[in-house]
């Protein structure tokens, strides 16, 4: 059951991150127009790559396999992979990720990086920590939290962001044979963040299963939030609401979560990313459209690569002791980044033309 949910986060959030980045920074209208069809990728010539979420993702990953699990040794392995991703150049990253990385590499500890901030970074990093490690919740909770303090010292952060990992464990619990209630959400995330200064974001979540409960369309709740004229942005209260709705009103179809998560608008790549990984750790593989992952035109971060990490950060979690993590060739990644740079400004020049 990790195995699956494991391997679901990666893809799920490699997917939807691929279909959302064209869009990224639209408002919904002018998507509309751009992109009237969501049935396939549109990134290059009908394929797609992936950007920050999915690194994120992946190295998380990666860090929870070499820790086998342990929130110190965690924090400190991601902190340094996301120095050496800063390296790469990758481009397509919010600021508070890049500030925070720069203060990684001038000496300050993974404790002391972060920067100020409710960006959606953390939110992009959680589900797989809940979809692996979310049986025992206090110790997804002391995870999430590590990763979000690397980044990000606003608390509104860690609310965002353990409300993905939460309800990626959720998801991969329940699988395809039932429905995670809204309520039943709402009322574990509450006993989750007693304690803490949650009261905003509790209150959004409350807001959240009340607009389930009445089968509320995924984008009249976003209306709900004022987010219908330019759609959610990099703020993590605007974000991780959007995808969490994206999910409870698509359980078991990652094809429609992800699509109406993107006909959002804002932070299309980041909000189909983690609606597809909730998701997906519920559905598994099986559940994402297989041509979304056939057309996926990534290496070395491959779709091969992707499911090699999630199997074996499910045998790290059952076993309970840490693993070596999957090799990647990292040599190529700079040229990857370059590659994916040029694609992205294309796409930049292609927007100053109509239709508007
Ligand atoms: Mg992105």
């Amino acid at each position: 059951m990790i195995e699956r949910a494991a391997i679901g986060a990666i893809l799920g959030c490699a997917v939807g991150d691929a279909m959302g980045l064209p869009m990224e920074g639209m408002t919904p209208r002018r998507q509309a127009r751009l992109f009237p069809s969501l049935e396939g990728h549109h990134f290059l010539f009908g394929r797609g790559m992936v950007s920050d979420d999915t690194e994120h993702t992946l190295m998380s990953a990666q860090a929870l396999i070499q820790s086998g699990g342990d929130p110190e040794l965690f924090a400190v392995l991601l902190a340094r992979k996301l120095r050496w991703w800063l390296l790469a150049l990758p481009s397509g990253a919010g600021p508070t990720t890049l500030r925070a990385t720069a203060r990684l590499w001038m000496g300050y500890p993974p404790g002391a990086s972060a920067v100020w901030s409710a960006s959606n970074g953390p939110a992009m990093r959680a589900p797989v920590i809940g979809a692996a490690f979310g049986a025992d919740r206090a110790l997804m909770a002391r995870l999430v939290k590590a990763s979000v303090t690397i980044t990000n010292s606003d608390p509104r952060a860690f609310h965002g962001a353990l409300a993905c990992a939460l309800a990626a464990a959720m998801a991969a619990e329940t699988g395809t044979a039932k429905r995670v209630p809204a309520r039943r959400f709402v009322d574990e995330l509450g006993t989750l963040l007693a304690g803490e200064p949650a009261g905003e974001f509790m209150a959004l979540m409350e807001h959240m299963a009340e607009a389930e409960r009445e089968g509320i369309a995924v984008a009249d709740f976003a209306a709900s939030l004022g987010l219908s004229r330019r759609g959610p942005g990099g703020y993590i209260f605007h974000t991780a609401p959007a995808a969490l709705y994206a999910w409870l009103a698509n359980q078991w179809d990652v094809k429609n979560a992800v699509t109406q998560a993107i006909r959002l608008g804002g932070d299309t790549d980041t909000i189909a990313a983690i609606t597809g990984a909730i998701t997906a750790a519920g559905t598994g593989e099986e559940g994402i459209p297989s041509e979304w992952l056939e057309r996926l035109f990534e290496w070395p971060r491959s779709v091969a690569h992707m499911k090699a990490v999630g199997r074996r950060l499910a045998q790290v979690s059952e076993a309970g002791k840490a693993g070596l993590p999957v090799h990647l060739f990292t040599p190529v990644l700079p040229l990857r980044n370059l590659f994916f740079l040029l694609v992205v400004l294309v796409h930049g020049l292609r927007r100053l033309a109509p239709p508007y």
